[in-house]
């Protein structure tokens, strides 16, 4: 539950298990019945509590197969948008809300969780940790700066310990307020205040599960003995859970990491030097994002396994802005990763051509993968594109790819309906942190604080 480690460095487990001699016996289990044969590697929960709370983490999910794969042409799209948000962060934050929940009973404490989005995340965050004992939620969105759609996810969520904050500033606004209450220790400690952002190693350890479930599902559909996958990148997380999956002993052959003009990533896989730039506003904004936060765990792995390299190479990032990693003895950045990048007129083209000849809609971020998988298609190793939102999140940017008002979605068609509740608030730490504090008094923790 720690976010960062106490030296300011990121968590990884001590060793990563080996589970080819597992592959055949896991290959027909249900979604979460594999869930729980991977993550019970890594965590120090009994199984029947671990199976009990990834049951009901994936039950909220509208697909029988929770992560669907469909053939799409030549390519397999994995659907990771039947949360509850419509959008793949689902998959690790409804896990982590229960997983959160268990710990805290077990423990006999609670948490106050402090968050601060411009998009996706803050629905995703709230809708897993909503109705759950010894659990509140604060999210600062910048006021008036998320999509429509984004706030209504947000704040059309009532349940009582929920509490959204629309600051009257920008997302910089939000995280600066954000830094400074966190380095409060004496307030953080008093309110056992905590986070669920996308460093959090619960969160990667969720999404390697779908990477092992996907390919045993395409092996299966085309007898082939690996396959790769095409990951939209922004902080990191999802590649690297890929990543994970593959130092495992899952047969893939390459991780495509595709983003879109903000690229430092693709910039990395290319020439080995990691450098920040400013940030684009894209179609895609949940991979508008310069510095990844999860890269610093693959340095780890790159540099050898070695701490203190990754402590020297994040210090000269730190400095001087820019990171350098020399190839390896084979002339290649990785064994397994290679990167591309797929600009936004690119991507409206692909939204437009897999829509034109298969009917399929993707959403910007989905089609950013599919547009950079295009090169690298090999018969003998099928390409898995991941598809991270459901098209209707994005129904402007697909107006524009296609020309139609073409993707809606029930849940979301529903909102514009549905009562809000958020509180105004300057962009001032004094401001928030009263309220937090008065929201706290007002709201005890209790099984019966939950009602809507
Ligand atoms: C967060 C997000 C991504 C990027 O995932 P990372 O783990 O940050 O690389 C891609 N697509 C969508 C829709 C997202 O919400």
């Amino acid at each position: 539950m720690t976010g960062l480690a106490r030296d300011g460095g990121l968590l990884l487990p001590s060793h990563i298990p080996e589970v080819s001699a597992h592959l055949s016996q896991w290959q027909l289990l249900s979604y979460p019945d594999l869930a729980v044969e991977i993550m019970r590697l890594y965590a120090d929960i009994p199984e029947a509590d671990l199976r009990d709370v990834v049951t009901r983490s994936y039950a909220t999910f509208r697909h029988p197969d929770i992560a669907p794969v469909r053939s799409v042409g030549d390519m397999h799209i994995l659907e990771l948008f039947h949360g509850p948000t419509l959008a793949f962060k689902d998959i690790a934050l409804q896990f982590l809300g229960n997983v959160f929940e268990y710990m805290l009973k077990k423990n006999r404490r609670e948490l106050n969780i402090l968050a601060a989005t411009s998009g996706d995340t803050g629905s995703a965050a709230i809708c897993g940790v909503r109705g759950r004992d010894r659990i509140r939620i604060f999210v600062m969105h910048p006021k008036g700066r998320v999509s429509p759609l984004q706030e209504r996810q947000m704040t059309t969520v009532l349940d009582g310990n929920v509490f959204n904050i629309a600051v009257e500033g920008t997302f910089d606004d939000c995280q600066r307020i954000m830094k400074t209450i966190f380095s409060d220790l004496a307030f953080k400690d008093a309110h056992s205040l905590g986070t669920v952002n996308s460093i959090n190693w619960a969160r990667v350890l969720a999404q390697v599960v779908y990477y092992f479930f996907a390919a045993f599902r395409v092996m299966r559909l085309t007898g082939a003995r690996e396959v790769q996958f095409s990951v939209p990148t922004g902080n990191f997380g999802d590649i690297f859970a890929g990543y994970i999956a593959a130092r495992m002993g899952l047969p893939i052959r390459r991780l495509i990491l595709a983003t879109n003009e903000n690229d430092i990533l693709s910039r990395f896989f290319k020439s080995g030097s990691y450098s920040g730039g400013p940030v684009h506003a894209t179609i895609s904004p949940s991979m508008d994002i310069q510095v990844a936060s999860n890269f610093e765990r693959y340095l780890y792995y790159r540099l050898g396994s070695n701490p203190s390299a990754v402590r020297e190479a994040m210090k000269q990032f730190e400095t001087t802005g820019t990171l350098v990693v020399p190839p390896q003895a084979n002339g290649r950045m990785d064994d397994v990763i290679v990167a591309g990048v797929g600009t936004t007129a690119q991507t409206l083209a692909t939204i437009r051509e897999i829509h034109d000849q298969y009917g399929y809609l993707l959403d910007p971020h989905s089609a950013v993968g599919v547009h950079v998988a295009k090169p690298y298609l090999l018969p003998e190793a099928p390409m898995i594109c991941l598809a991270t939102a459901h098209p209707a999140k994005f129904g402007s940017a697909i107006q524009d790819a296609t020309g139609k008002d073409l993707a809606h979605h029930p849940i979301l068609d529903a909102l514009v309906n549905l009562p809000t509740r958020c509180a105004i608030l300057p962009a001032r730490e004094a401001d928030i942190r009263r309220h937090m504090e008065d929201q706290m008094r007002n709201s005890p923790h209790s099984a019966g604080m939950t009602g809507s």
